[in-house]
């Protein structure tokens, strides 16, 4: 028998699968989607079997056999398999990236596998036992090298074992201390040797008396009978009880936000929307939904009964959320309702825990995956719906390979399954909408608010009156007020800055000099906390200047409205108010997001202000206000979908207020008061939106009008990349149809990251079927010889940013 094996070696040109010999003994046990060690030139690698047949069309006396089967128990399904392929092909990367992005980083590391003895009584084969010998955990090399593959594989079927695999040693399963008591008889012998001085050792046994027979964690029983580990240690070597080891899995923190548990009685539109996805779930259509629905309009309820019928139906749900650690509330709205049937994964969690909530995915111990983008692999093998929630994000798009989007990802394995796709927002993307309305998705409309709550009333304030009227502030007099108010009155407010250290670039004041990045052509960004200038892009510090670099003036100093700078501000103007602050950070630690919402839930803030972070999902009855410090920044990008960003962002802001009996108030700082992105997100008011920005994006040639796919290049030597830039363009020139449009080669927005400088090429098509055919030359031209020199060239077919 033959094994394809496509392998870890994602340096290698040749993007292949390779053939091995399988062993004897393994045939009947391995399976396509297993993995193993393989030996590869003189190495040895991971490998992932895609395929297996009798025959190899290479000379079979020159195979070498495969060292060493990993998985017993497939760990990508057939579904995923496939999924893989198509993933590699769409997103051009290679076939090994595509294998691995489906798995938690703990199965891609090193590893050591251990079999570890669950249900002794259930191991019935003689050879087996003497192998063991009593043992808990046994290397899973002796059993390979003693031939029990076939036997493995069923006592893992029976669970009489379980293989653990040990990562670097800090992944493994995770055990915990449990204590068996012994029997009353038992202590009370016990009892008996202890010596009279002895007091604590007394104590526990009878407190142990009490609960003779039982097995209880360790920390439970050093809690409840407040002894300390020194004196049950002395306990146990009396044998008093005996110590083991179980497995458990490491929870992540839930979080502790509170909602209704109970299925909320819907809105007409509610009910229409989760009938219409029931009738086609039910009828196994692969149907895909845009469900548009305002800020409030209930879209999470709509979901959460959608997914009660697919758990009726015995399927499992898929519920992708844009960054998970940002939206606890939605988090555990999920838990509330499904309790232990909901995993949740996200990138706050350790490596572990993750490999945790991939397993009980895989045993199929939950049903309902919450999570962020890579949630999409969830290896369920009977699905029943897939939701992405705020689908316009950009963070469902992977910026490195594979370069996926998680929506076509959910659509391909919807189709696999044949069940809904829900693609949720208050603001979707135009690609979306403009497939719904050419009825390509499902439209869906909620235009009420839930709860009947009113539209927050929006204003927008021209800062250049202000500035006019000699208000230096970053505040405007209106929002100023206003925020005094609700400082009175005891209610909650929330005030929003986009990025961290938002332009709090040095400027000289007098030439007007911007200190930028030695290595990038950007300006660094001052941080007060160590008072340094730092390079976002690249990591370069420097210490601030104390003079202009041009012009030798003193008058030189940061500038601009940093959340940092905002705190103070605040602090000056309103030295009562409670201010919690919100940002890369003041969130970096573990559970940090959830700690903050919750105390700004639990009254103790006045005041939470953020980053684009504090944008979604916030949901609290008391927040009456929402101010937008500078709306202008990203209006400003230079990025075709600046003002499609802008309107997405105040309108998710604006809805962060008055969801519940309060009414809200929304005040939007601004330079640009007339552009229509802030005069339409004033009213919320999307369609008219969307006509006039795909009327732009038209006029321009932009997506969706056009596909775009971006070539990037980037060379430590300018002329290097500029040359090979050129060859490329000729080269997709030649070969694409007449009709693409090709732009470039140019300088990058952005021309130099890290002393490299970079080159692109933007490929605008409306159909082109030579398109991947056409990039997957190319590929093979760069990883078999352009390489060589340097030159780093990466294709993304249809990138969120053209930066
Ligand atoms: P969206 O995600 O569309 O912005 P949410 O799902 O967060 O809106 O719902 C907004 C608020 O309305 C939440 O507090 C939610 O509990 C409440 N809600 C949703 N549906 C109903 C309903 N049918 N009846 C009463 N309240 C509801
Ligand atoms: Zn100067
Ligand atoms: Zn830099």
């Amino acid at each position: 028998m033959i094994a394809e094996v496509i392998v870890d070696v994602a340096a290698y040109p040749i993007d292949r699968p390779f053939d091995y010999l399988v062993p004897p003994n393994w045939e009947s046990v391995i399976e396509p989607g297993s993995r193993v060690k393989v030996p590869f030139g003189p190495r040895k690698v991971l490998g992932y079997i895609t395929g297996l047949k009798a025959d190899s069309d290479l000379d079979m006396t020159k195979l070498k056999p495969i060292d060493e089967l990993i998985d017993l128990e497939p760990v990508i399904s057939k579904e995923l398999l496939h999924l893989s392929k198509w993933l590699a092909n769409e997103t051009l990367s290679y076939e090994i990236d595509a294998l691995q992005v489906m798995l938690p980083a703990a199965m891609r590391a090193k590893y050591e596998k251990f079999i570890v003895v669950q249900r002794e009584e259930l191991i019935d084969n003689e050879n087996f036992v003497k192998l063991i010998a009593g043992r808990k955990r046994v290397p899973m090399k002796e059993a390979v090298a003693a031939g029990f593959v076939n036997l493995l594989k069923k006592y893992v079927e029976q669970g009489a074992i379980v293989v653990d695999t040990v990562v670097r040693q800090q992944t493994s399963l995770k055990k915990e201390r449990v204590i068996q008591i012994a029997d009353a008889d038992t202590l009370r012998e016990v009892q008996k040797t202890i010596h009279a001085n002895a007091r604590k050792q007394a104590e526990l046994l009878v407190w142990m008396m009490d609960h003779a027979g039982e097995s209880v964690r360790a920390k439970d029983l050093l809690e409840q009978s407040g002894i300390q580990p020194a004196v049950l240690k002395a306990v146990i070597e009396k044998g008093a009880a005996t110590e083991k080891l179980e497995e458990v899995y490491r929870e992540p923190t839930a979080p502790q936000l509170k909602d209704t548990p109970i299925p909320l009685s819907l809105t007409e539109e509610q009910r229409h929307a989760v009938e219409a996805v029931t009738d086609s779930m039910d009828k196994g259509q692969a149907e895909t939904f845009l469900l548009h629905g305002v800020t409030g309009s209930g879209k999470t309820e709509v979901y959460l009964q959608a997914i009660k019928r697919v758990l009726e139906k015995g399927q499992e749900a898929i519920v992708l959320v844009p960054e998970i650690s940002l939206t606890p509330q939605m988090t555990s709205r999920f838990i509330e309702r499904f309790g232990s049937l909901v995993a949740v994964m996200h990138s706050g969690l350790s490596a572990g825990e993750k490999y945790d909530e991939w397993r009980k995915i895989s045993r199929g111990e939950v049903k309902v995956v919450v999570g962020a983008r890579s949630a999409i692999f969830a290896p369920f093998e009977n699905l029943g719906i897939i939701i992405l929630d705020e689908e316009h994000e950009s963070s469902y798009k992977q910026e490195e390979p594979p370069r996926y989007h998680a929506r076509d990802v959910a659509i391909k394995r919807a189709e696999y399954y044949g069940c809904p796709v829900i693609l949720g927002s208050a603001t979707p993307s135009l690609e979306s909408y403009a497939r719904a309305s050419k009825r390509v998705y499902t439209l869906l409309t909620l235009s009420h608010r839930a709860k009947q709550q009113a539209m927050p009333a929006v204003t927008v304030v021209d800062m250049r009156e202000e500035l006019k009227s000699g208000n230096r502030s970053m505040f405007s007099v209106p929002l100023a007020e206003a925020i005094g108010q609700r400082i009175q009155r005891r209610e909650q407010i929330v005030l929003f800055l986009n990025k961290r250290g938002f332009s709090s670039f040095v400027l000289c004041r007098d030439c007007g000099t911007v200190v930028e990045c030695p290595n990038c052509d950007i300006s660094l960004t001052y941080h007060r906390a160590y008072e340094q200038l730092k390079c976002h892009y690249c990591g370069h510090e420097e210490p601030v200047p104390l003079q202009c670099p041009q012009c030798e003036s003193e008058h030189i100093r940061f500038f601009g409205t940093g959340t940092q700078k905002a705190e103070e501000e605040i602090a000056k103007l309103f030295p009562e108010a409670r201010v919690l602050r919100m940002d890369v950070d003041t969130t970096r630690q573990k559970g940090s997001h959830e700690r903050l919402l919750r105390q700004f839930s639990e009254g103790k803030a006045d005041i939470l202000l953020g980053t684009q972070m504090i944008a979604k999902g916030l949901d609290f009855p008391r927040i009456t206000l929402v101010g937008v410090l500078a709306a202008d920044t990203t209006l400003h990008l230079a990025d075709f979908r600046a003002a499609e960003k802008t309107f997405q962002l105040m309108t998710q802001v604006s809805g962060r207020a008055g969801r519940h009996e309060l009414p809200g108030e929304v005040f939007i700082q601004t330079y640009s008061p007339e552009h229509y992105a802030i005069e339409l997100a004033k009213s919320q008011n999307y369609e008219p939106f969307y006509q006039l920005e795909m009327a732009a994006r038209k006029q321009y040639g932009y997506p969706p009008f056009y596909f775009i796919t971006l070539v990037q290049f980037s060379h430590e030597d300018v002329l290097k990349v500029a040359d090979f830039a050129e060859k490329g363009a000729r080269f997709l020139r030649d070969n694409l149809s007449p009709e693409t449009v090709m732009i470039g080669p140019t300088a990058a927005a952005i021309s130099r990251v890290n002393n490299r400088y970079r080159y692109q090429c933007l490929i605008k098509y409306k159909k082109e079927p030579k398109l991947i055919e056409t990039l997957q030359q190319l590929i093979r031209y760069y990883r078999t010889d352009w390489i060589k020199s340097g030159l780093t060239m990466t294709v993304d077919v249809e990138p969120t940013s053209i930066f």
